[in-house]
Formats: structure tokens, sequence, C-alpha cells
């Protein structure tokens, strides 16, 4: 451990692009940056407010350089290792020797304290849950200062509040967790195209049978008896005899330029790159092995890419949750998105399984779809009205992309707020840890008292 924390005054950016002026304090010594803090702070790939401080100016400790790897138990999979370490450093770590997490985000740029935080989920959810099932312990500093373990057996509740928790039950600032064992570090995977979301679902659930990963990306753009065309990606971890003999390496990325103009992304353009994803896909379906990085994080080739937005361009990612039993519900989504204008290059939907234990974990069973949509006049709009109609369906939002959502529509889709409020007040009764997505969604002052 080397060196005091620095202090540093800028602005912080959300993956949205969305920004607020903060003191960001960094170190090595995790410990040291998160002293007197109200919120950490990882990648900040987190789409909205949830990782920017509450008020403007406010203080975040970010844990980018806190990444030690402190232990690991190649018998038993076991990693211990600071909150800072990026899901990066674990794949090009511990691929090579047969061994990942169970449940990854689309992108690896994320800290092992981001995706606690989050409990993120993958493609996999149906077949592993989220990162919280494969989590055994957590260091954690909490609002009085103190600096405790808890477990799922020991401060149970704390454990659970805390995954999925967006950093408001305490600072995370080690991880032990589980990684899976794998027969080999390749992916095999089957890739086809969808002639519309109702195919897509029936598919996704037939698939989720006998594939233990599987996502889609539809053409939201799409009408008729082609509405939510798509293409379908399943997956599995290669056979031995399936897969290369070298493990896969990292591949090079380009980042992309921030010269491009806001008005290139127009309902004609978004249109456009609708149609040729899908036709893209010029074979109707193959399979066989590919790198993971292109199974698990295409969109990490191109670095900065939410610069695709446009100069000073904004967006957010409306993503949530229709319960299992009305596989007409998503196709009405699509439908009620299509009439508000919300015209989207990036859709994706995902089969979940049952619901995890963290308190306000987002899966439960069900479809969930997720669109970027442009921030603009019309967008708080859309959003009010997309969730209306999952409140009616009875779902949920996902707070890591969230950033318009009004605190009564959470209160509305999520009975479980008053749990999660009751645990964080118990450890922390002046809710002194808060973001700017606590003070918008659970009514936190923005200034400690
Ligand atoms: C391209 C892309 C694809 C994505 N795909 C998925 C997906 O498939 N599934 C999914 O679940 N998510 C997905 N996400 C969202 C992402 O996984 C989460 O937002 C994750 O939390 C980001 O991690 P981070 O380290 O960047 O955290 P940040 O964005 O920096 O922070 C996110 C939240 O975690 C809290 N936090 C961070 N570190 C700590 C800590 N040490 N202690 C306590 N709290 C902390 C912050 O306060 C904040 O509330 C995606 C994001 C992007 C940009």
């Amino acid at each position: 451990m080397s060196g005091s924390p620095t202090k540093r005054d800028g602005v912080l950016e959300a993956w949205g692009r969305v920004s607020r002026p903060a003191a960001e304090v960094l170190g090595e010594d995790i410990e040291a940056i998160t002293e007197g803090s109200p919120l950490s702070r990882g990648l900040g790939r987190s789409y909205g407010d949830s990782a920017l401080p509450a008020r403007i100016g406010g203080s975040v400790s970010t844990t980018t350089l806190a990444d030690r790897l402190i232990a690991f138990d190649p018998e038993s999979g076991e990693l211990h290792a600071e909150a800072g370490l990026s899901l990066r450093e674990i794949f090009r770590i511990f691929l090579p020797r047969n061994f990942y997490v169970a449940s990854t985000p689309g992108t690896s740029f994320v800290t092992l304290g981001g995706m606690v935080a989050a409990d993120v989920h993958g493609k996999s959810h149906h077949s592993a849950g989220t990162i919280g099932r494969h989590v055994l312990g957590l260091k954690m500093r909490l609002a009085d200062e103190s600096i405790v373990w808890c477990t799922p057996q020991e401060r149970s509740e704390l454990f659970w509040a805390t995954v999925g928790g967006m950093g408001l039950t305490g600072h995370i600032l080690e991880v032990r967790m589980r990684l899976e064992r794998l027969p080999s570090p390749w992916i095999w995977s089957r890739s086809e195209r969808v002639p519309n979301l109702k195919v897509l679902i029936a598919k996704l659930h037939e698939t989720a049978k006998t594939w233990p990963m599987s996502v889609a990306w539809i053409d939201t753009t799409s009408t008729g008896d082609k509405l939510g065309r798509g293409i379908l990606d399943v997956g599995r971890w290669a056979e031995p005899g399936e897969a290369p003999s070298e493990p896969p390496r990292q591949k090079p990325r380009i980042t992309m330029p921030d010269i491009f103009p806001r008005w290139l992304i127009n309902p004609v353009t978004i249109r456009m790159f609708n149609f040729l994803w899908y036709w893209k896909h010029w074979q109707p379906r193959r399979e066989g092995v590919v790198h993971p990085e292109a199974f698990f994080y295409p969109l990490d080739m191109l670095a900065r890419w939410n610069r695709a937005y446009g100069r000073g361009g904004t967006f957010t990612q409306y993503q949530c949750v229709l319960p299992m039993g009305n596989d007409e519900a998503p196709v009405e989504f699509l439908k009620l998105l299509q009439s508000l204008g919300g015209d989207s290059f990036l859709t994706v939907v995902k089969d979940c399984g049952p619901e995890g234990q963290g308190t306000l974990s987002f899966p439960r069973e069900g479809i969930s779809l997720a669109t970027d949509l442009r921030l603009g006049p019309k967008t708080q709009g859309i959003v009010d009205a997309l969730n209306a109609f999952v409140i009616a369906e009875g779902g949920r939002i996902y707070l890591a992309k969230d950033m318009l959502t009004r605190p009564a529509d959470y209160a509305a889709m999520d009975p479980r707020v008053e749990q999660f409020m009751n645990v964080r007040r118990r450890f922390d009764p002046e809710l002194r840890l808060r973001s700017a997505q606590s003070v918008r969604l659970f009514g936190d002052p923005p200034e400690v008292s």
C-alpha cells in the first residue's frame, strides 16, 4: 500500500454521459479513501446517476487503484480481492486458468465493488443467477466508520441489502467470491435470426432448458409480423475437444473519437442501423467456437462507444423485467415504445430466472428488455409511460441503468424498498451514505445535516 489519497476536483460522468461536478478521492489504500466518504464509485459504467455525488461538488471515493488480488484457492475457486479490481483483470488472469465469474454483465469494464453493488446479471441469469449468489463475504466500511465483514450467514441483513444496494449501505472494501471452474476458456455458441419478438420469447424459454447462456438483440423499428425481429445468441463453455489449445488473448481495442455531431443519431439512421445489423447476420443460423470477449463483451471492442451519441449527446438505458406468465407483455411493451417514438439501435432481450436474495436485486423470473434512449425533451415522458406499463404488469426497472424514474413509480414497482430503507436506517440513521440517485429516488437530503 503506498501513498496517501489524492483529491481531484472535476466533473464526473456516468456512462450515459450525464455529469456532475465532484470532488473525487483516489488512492491505493481503500480504507483511507473511503474514510468519511458518502459514496464509492468504480469504473462509472452505471448509465445514470447512481455513481454521481448527492450534491453538486460532493465527494466520491473512486476505488479503481485499490485493485489488489489478495488470495485465490484453485481447489475451491475462491477469490479474495479488493473492490477496485476490474472484471477485465479477472478475465486476463483467470480465464487462461479455466476459471471465470459465473455471472457477468455485458462489459468487462466494471469493478468487483460495482458488480456487487448492482448485483449484476448476464446471459447466464436463468442458470446461474446474479453475482450475489456467488459472493461469500464482503469487507465493508459502514456509515459510522466501523469496518466489518458480512456474509450470507453473519450480518446477513447487511450482506443482502448491500448486494444490489447501489453503494447505499456502506463501502465495499474487499470481496470474497467463488469463481466457476470451466472445461475450457472458449465459448461454444449458436446464433440465429428470429423473425419476430413472439417467436423470440418462445425460443428464449425453450433454449433456457439446455443452454446455460442466452441473449437477443432486437430491431425496434420493425413492425407488423416482423415486430421485434432479432438475433438470438445462445452459448455454453466449450469442451476441451472443441476448443483451440491456446487460451484466448484479450483483443485490441479502438477508441471512438468524440467528433460526431448529435444529429447523426436520428430516426432515419437508427432505422438503417437496425436493418443492416439484422441482415449482417446473413446466414439464418451459425454455430461453433467463438472468443469469449466477442460473446460476452462485443461493445468493449470499441472504447468510449458512448460517444456515438455525438458531442455533448447524453443518453439513458431503460431496462425493465416483465414477470413470467404473460408472453404478450414484451410485445405490447415494444409497441408502446414505438408509439412513443423511442427509437433505439441497441435493444437487448434476456430470459431471467428466479429472483435472487439481494434486497433490491433487479432480476426476477421473466423477460428483461433494455433499450438505449437519447436524452431529449421527450425522454422523461417516454420513461413515465414505460414505467406505468411496467407497474401494471408487475415488473420493475434496473437501478444501475436508471436516471429518470420518479420516486412514486419506483415505490409502486418495488415493495421491497421499505425493507431496504429499514436496514439502511439501522446501519446509517442519518443516511450519510447517499448518491444523486438516492436523493432522486429515496428522498435522501442532498446535504448531510
Ligand atoms: C456496455 C454496458 C453493458 C452492461 N451490461 C450489463 C448487464 O448485462 N448486466 C448488468 O447487470 N449490468 C450491466 N451493465 C451495468 C453495470 O454492470 C453496472 O452499472 C455496474 O455497477 C458498473 O460497475 P462500475 O464498477 O462501473 O460501478 P459504478 O458505475 O462506478 O457504480 C455503480 C454503483 O455501484 C456503487 N459502487 C461502486 N463501487 C462500490 C464499492 N466499492 N462499494 C460500494 N458501492 C460501490 C456505486 O456507488 C454505484 O451506486 C452494463 C453497463 C454497460 C456500460
